[in-house]
């Protein structure tokens, strides 16, 4: 190899056996860096150190990729994952920059049909399925690049929860703008707990009152304002501790 100027997708037209059998035959004059089975992972016939015969005049420039599908196939899952890792590695190791390319004498992520007629005139090589998923490769090669940037775009950090579960549901009138703590989210899942209780020994306790005034004659207005006394009597009144500590609850009345 002369330079490194990134990764090309070629499609094998074929399988991977017949692929491996035809590149392993010195009388091909064919072969590639990597063969990637439409299952499990990349296969490597080529050092890296070395050009393959795959592109012509682009051998000696760009690492090559032979996926296992015909012309027109798109790329299994696996391809794409086993593509995005290749593609990453070249990144890391040779510095080809993680972004795509139809140019011959560009960088980054190719394919075979881009080089034209001095790279073989292969232009449906590796065909338009698999060109449509070249950025589902090179997003997965960033991804893999900078998986901290990964947590940070796909995973909220504890403390943005915070922030949505406090907006949501916890907003303190007192401290407006407060800053919020990851254990702001246990002192929510507490208060709602208690707020819970408290609703439910409400509806209890009407419940066993209403029982009690069954068969007593008693008038429609007389039930609701007892029944309204004994909700009164057994709601919990919840005290959230808003600097972060845990919440405590505490009976009514
Ligand atoms: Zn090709």
């Amino acid at each position: 190899m002369s330079e490194y100027r990134g990764l090309v997708l070629h499609i094998q037209d074929g399988t991977e056996d017949g692929s491996e059998a035809w590149f392993k035959n010195p009388d091909s004059q064919a072969s590639a860096h990597f063969l990637n089975p439409k299952s499990g992972g990349l296969r490597q016939l080529v050092d890296t150190d070395d050009k393959a015969w795959t592109e012509a005049a682009g051998n000696a420039y760009w690492i090559s990729v032979e996926n296992e599908g015909r012309g027109g196939d798109a790329l299994t899952p696996s391809q794409i994952e086993n593509c995005a890792q290749l593609l990453a590695w070249i990144h890391q190791t040779y510095g080809a920059p993680l972004q795509l390319t139809d140019d011959p004498n560009g960088r980054g992520l190719g394919w075979h049909g881009m080089g034209g007629a001095a790279w073989g005139g292969h232009y449906d090589c590796p065909g338009q399925a698999v060109l449509a998923q070249r950025g589902q490769i090179l997003a997965r090669a960033q991804q893999i690049n900078n998986p901290t940037n990964v947590q940070e775009d796909d995973m909220p950090s504890a403390q943005e929860v915070a922030a949505a579960v406090w907006s949501y549901g916890l907003a303190d009138p007192d401290t407006p703008g407060r800053a919020v703590a990851a254990g702001d989210i246990q002192a929510y899942a507490d208060h709602r707990h208690n707020v819970l209780y408290g609703q439910l020994a409400g509806l209890s306790a009407a419940v066993k009152t209403l029982a009690g005034l069954v068969g007593q004659g008693i008038d429609t207005a007389a039930v609701v304002t007892a029944v309204e006394q004994a909700i009164a009597a057994a709601v919990v009144n919840v005290h959230v501790d808003v600097t972060g500590t845990n919440p405590t609850a505490s009976k009514g009345n």
